[in-house]
């Protein structure tokens, strides 16, 4: 898996203007099954894939944390909201509360969440191969097959199955 993940930026940069075109191409011809085809392409990918021998998403970048995850997560923790942020959180450009550093303080060693239960909404999310109307994240998409793997493989089987004329 390491040998993947250290050649996936690579990967991704050649694939950049051809993943660009076609998700330019989705949102305009977006097909009417595109909900459920995420969803099957998804669910295959992640029978294969085992993110535990991954973890490169928590490893790199940070998720975003909500109020609402702020709030869970510091009552995990028996701190007020407050005494969480300062401890672990910042805020970034865009206004968001995000990690004050990655690899994710949360990961341990063998690459076990240690909040997993109470875990960021973005990390339960993450890639977003699965939501509803893919073709609204096509920029987020695009960085996020550089860092993971199972999204690459994704959008690579997506231009399999979907065939614009
Ligand atoms: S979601 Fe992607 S980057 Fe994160 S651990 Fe799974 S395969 Fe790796
Ligand atoms: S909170 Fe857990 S799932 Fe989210 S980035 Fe940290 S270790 Fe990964």
């Amino acid at each position: 898996m390491q040998d993947i993940i250290n050649n996936l930026p690579k990967l991704a940069k050649d694939k950049h203007k051809e993943n660009k075109t076609f998700f330019t191409k989705l949102k305009k011809k977006t097909p009417k099954q595109l909900d459920y085809l995420m969803q099957e392409l998804h669910d295959q990918e992640f029978k294969r894939t085992d993110c535990l021998t991954c973890a490169n998403c928590c490893k790199t970048t940070g998720p975003l944390f909500t109020d609402k995850d702020v709030e869970r997560i510091a009552k995990h923790f028996k701190m007020k909201p407050s005494q969480f942020i300062d401890q672990f959180l910042r805020i970034d450009e865009d206004n968001d509360y995000v990690l004050q550093s990655v690899p994710c303080t949360f990961l341990g060693a063998d690459n076990y969440c240690s909040i997993y239960d109470v875990r960021p909404k973005a990390c339960r999310e993450f890639p977003h191969t699965d939501r509803k109307k893919f073709q609204q994240i096509s920029n987020l998409t695009l960085k996020n097959v550089e860092i993971c793997p199972a999204a690459f493989n994704i959008v690579e089987e997506m231009k399999k199955r979907i065939a614009f004329k």
